[in-house]
């Protein structure tokens, strides 16, 4: 199938700013993308530019097949979006808010607005004025807003910020739904790479305008599983006991050995067991998580 997202070679600038420089990113129907970078990194700018609010200073961009500029029709009716704080008629309710989104998206069915009500866990306040909201409920009113018409793309700029914890969890699975059970693509970004973690299918971290990380299914996989690390004195020996008990076994460094299957994992004991058995005690058993938040300071030069 076609990619939903094609974005190639765009570049935005602002005068001497250059907010994002030559980026091209394409993204396949399903996939959930972690667009994630530092405040000013050029996130929102690239996320207007695909909405068709800017104007790129070079490039293209397709979504859902179609040009966005000013001359194209464009997709909208499939596209559900959030970008910064969501705006709301402060002196209406929530469910008034929904019932005017409702009839200017041209959705028919009544019963979309109660639905996403209940999907957002908003129901306690759809009759509250949206102006008295918290900054939670305001950006649930947002997202229930940008999936009333059920688009196949959602883009999402900040959806979690000013959630509580448990309003993140409780959107990351609401996003989770809508992607494993109803297809929808998912474009969102964040500055807090914890946000987009468990949830993304892929994270593009971008950094001074340029995308300078796009890492798939499988190289996330490979930050999120954890190994058991084994120091010993004699790595030859322990490699060769370990080996032979039938452990998937590799080299580290120095007198290091590491052992990445479920039952070394699960079962750490049982390795210091037969080193000790073998008269090969080790010095020192850990399990360890590549980190991908380590990974994500080292690129960007940030501090924790
Ligand atoms: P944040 O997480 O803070 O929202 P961001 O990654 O979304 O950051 P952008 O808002 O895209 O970053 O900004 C990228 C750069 O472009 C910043 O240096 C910003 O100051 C600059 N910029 C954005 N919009 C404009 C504008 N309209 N005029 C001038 N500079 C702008």
């Amino acid at each position: 199938m076609d990619n939903v997202i094609e974005i190639n070679h765009f570049s935005k600038s602002y005068g001497e700013v250059h907010a994002v420089q030559d980026l091209s990113l394409h993204l396949q129907p399903g996939e959930i993308f972690g667009f994630l970078g530092l405040n000013g990194a050029g996130k929102t700018t690239t996320i207007r530019a695909l909405l068709g609010m800017i104007r790129p200073t070079a490039g293209s961009i397709r979504v859902l097949g179609y040009p966005v500029g000013p001359a194209g029709k464009g997709p909208w009716a499939r596209v559900g979006y959030l970008v910064e704080s969501p705006s709301a008629y402060p002196d209406l309710s929530v469910q008034e808010n929904l019932e005017i989104a409702r009839r200017l998206q041209g959705v028919e069915s009544p019963s979309a607005v109660d639905e996403v009500i209940d999907l957002l866990g908003i129901r306690p306040y759809a009759r509250r004025k949206a102006g008295t909201l918290s900054t939670g409920n305001r950006q649930r009113l947002g997202l229930a807003r940008a999936i009333l018409h059920r688009p196949d793309l959602l883009i999402l700029d900040e959806p979690v910020s000013g959630l509580d914890p448990a309003g993140v969890v409780e959107v990351r699975s609401l996003l989770e739904d809508l992607s494993l059970n109803h297809g929808v693509t998912i474009f969102m970004s964040s500055h807090i790479l914890t946000e987009v973690d468990r949830l993304a299918t892929r994270i593009g971290i971008i950094h001074r305008g340029r995308l300078i990380e796009d890492l798939d299914r499988q190289q996330l996989a490979r930050f999120r599983t954890r190994q058991l690390e084994v120091e010993v004195h004699d790595p030859v020996a322990a490699w060769q006991i370990l080996h032979n008990a039938g452990y998937r076994v590799e080299k580290g460094q120095g007198q290091l050995l590491v052992l990445d299957d479920q039952r070394a994992i699960e079962a750490p004991e049982e390795v210091a067991t037969l080193l000790v058995q073998a008269n090969k005690p080790p010095r020192r058993l850990a399990t360890q998580q590549q980190n991908l938040e380590d990974h994500f300071i080292e690129l960007t030069g940030g501090s924790r």
